[in-house]
C-alpha cells in the first residue's frame, strides 16, 4: 500500500475504496466514521489538536474532501475512503470510535433510501463488531429524528416518538431508531462500552452549501438575492445548535463515565420558527430577497425542541453560542464560499 493510501495527501482525492488497511490502533487513537462530514471533520480536527492519532473513514457520498483539507498532511491523520455498510476489514484497534456515517439532510438521505437504511443498520453492526473485538468505546450519532413529528414538546429522551414507518423520511428516522436498538442490544448482550447522542439541528461554518438544509438554503438564497424558500407557513420550529456546541457535547459524552444505556439529547433548547429564521437571515444580510411559501414536505416535524436536562446533569454541558452570533459566523463562512465559487445553487428535494 502506498503512503498516500493510508495518509491524507494531495493525491487523496483520487483514493479508491480500500478493502484492507492497517488501523494505527490502540490508546489515543480515534476512528471517526463519517469524518469528512460537517460534524465529523470538526471532530477529526479536535482530536488531532488533542494529540490523538485520527483515522477518518468516509465514502464521500455526502462528506466532502474540502472539509479535511486542513488535516491531510498531518502526520497523525489517516483517510480511508470506504462505505461503512460494507465489511470494514480494519486491522488494529482504536480507543474511541465515533459513528457519524450517514447523510443527514433530507434531500441527501432521501436520494437513495435503501442505501441510507443499509448505512444505518450495517454501519452500526460493522462498527459495533469492531468495538467489541477491540475493546473500543463507541459513540453513535443518533438524531432528533427518532422523535419523528413529536406529540410532546420539549422532547425528553424517554419520549418514544411519533414516526411513520414508510414515509419519505422513514429511511433515516427508522434507520437511526433501529441503529439505537442495535446499540442497545450490543450493550446488553455483549457489554460493549457505548454512548448514544441524539443530535438536534446543527449549523455553522463548514456546512455543505448545497445540502438543502434550511440554514444553508436561507443564507445562500439571501446572499444571492434569490427567493427564500419557506416550506409550509413557516410556523414549524427547529432548535438550532451551533457547530462548536454540538461537537463539545459529543466529546463530553464520549468521555463521560459509563452508565446504563441512556441516549442523551445534544441540542439547543431555544426553539425558533422557520419563518422567524428567514426574517433573521434577511435582516442580518440586509437582503432584498422575497419569501416564497412552498408546500410543506410530507411528515415534516411541526415542533422540535430538546429537553437537555440529562446532558446538563450527566455531562455538565449546555450550548453557549446563541443563534444571532452563530448566524453571523455562518453567514461569514457562506460569503467566503460564494466569493470563491461565484454562484451557489442551494440543494433541493
Ligand atoms: N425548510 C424550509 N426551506 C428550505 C429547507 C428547509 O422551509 O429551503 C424547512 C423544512 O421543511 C423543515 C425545516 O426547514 O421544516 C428544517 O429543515 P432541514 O432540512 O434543515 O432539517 P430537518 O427537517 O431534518 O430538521
Amino acid at each position: 500500500m502506498n503512503r498516500w493510501e493510508r495518509r491524507g495527501t494531495k493525491r487523496l482525492g483520487s483514493c479508491k475504496n480500500i478493502s484492507s488497511v492497517a488501523g494505527r490502533g490502540g490508546a489515543r487513537s480515534v476512528l471517526v466514521a463519517g469524518g469528512a462530514g460537517f460534524l465529523g471533520s470538526e471532530l477529526c480536527k479536535r482530536y488531532l489538536q488533542k494529540g490523538y492519532d485520527v483515522t477518518c473513514l468516509d465514502d464521500l457520498s455526502s462528506g466532502r474532501l474540502v472539509n479535511l483539507e486542513g488535516h491531510l498532511n498531518h502526520p497523525k491523520f489517516t483517510f480511508l475512503r470506504q462505505d461503512v455498510s460494507k465489511p470494514l476489514n480494519l486491522e488494529g484497534s482504536f480507543e474511541y470510535i465515533f459513528n457519524l456515517a450517514c447523510p443527514a439532510s433530507p434531500p441527501k438521505y432521501q436520494a437513495d433510501p435503501l442505501q441510507t437504511m443499509k448505512t444505518c443498520l450495517f454501519g452500526a453492526f460493522n462498527l459495533l463488531d469492531l468495538a467489541r473485538a477491540t475493546g473500543a468505546r463507541i459513540l453513535q450519532a443518533s438524531t432528533s429524528e427518532v422523535y419523528g413529528d413529536p406529540h410532546v414538546s420539549p422532547q425528553k429522551e424517554s419520549y418514544a416518538g411519533n414516526v411513520n414507518t414508510y414515509g419519505p423520511r422513514s429511511c433515516y428516522d427508522e434507520g437511526k431508531r433501529a441503529a439505537e436498538t442495535i446499540f442497545h442490544d450490543y450493550h446488553e448482550c455483549h457489554g460493549v462500552d457505548l454512548r448514544v447522542a441524539r443530535i438536534f439541528n446543527s449549523y455553522g461554518p463548514g456546512m455543505d452549501p448545497q445540502d438543502g438544509r434550511v440554514v444553508s438554503n436561507f443564507i445562500t438564497q439571501a446572499l444571492q438575492g434569490e427567493r427564500i424558500t419557506v416550506f409550509g407557513d413557516g410556523s414549524q420550529t427547529r432548535s438550532f445548535c451551533y457547530l462548536d456546541d454540538t461537537v463539545d457535547g459529543l466529546i463530553a459524552l464520549m468521555h463521560s463515565p459509563p452508565s446504563e444505556f441512556e441516549p442523551v439529547n445534544i441540542g439547543n433548547p431555544k426553539e425558533t420558527p422557520v419563518g422567524k429564521l428567514a426574517e433573521l437571515v434577511l435582516e442580518k444580510i440586509s437582503s432584498t430577497s422575497r419569501v416564497s411559501y412552498l408546500d410543506l414536505p410530507q411528515d415534516d416535524p411541526k415542533r422540535r425542541r430538546p429537553d437537555i436536562t440529562r446532558a446538563r446533569t450527566r455531562l455538565g454541558w449546555e450550548p453557549r453560542v446563541n443563534l444571532s452570533d452563530g448566524l453571523d459566523r455562518t453567514i461569514g463562512y457562506f460569503r467566503n464560499e460564494l466569493a470563491a465559487s461565484g454562484k451557489i445553487v442551494p440543494g433541493a428535494m
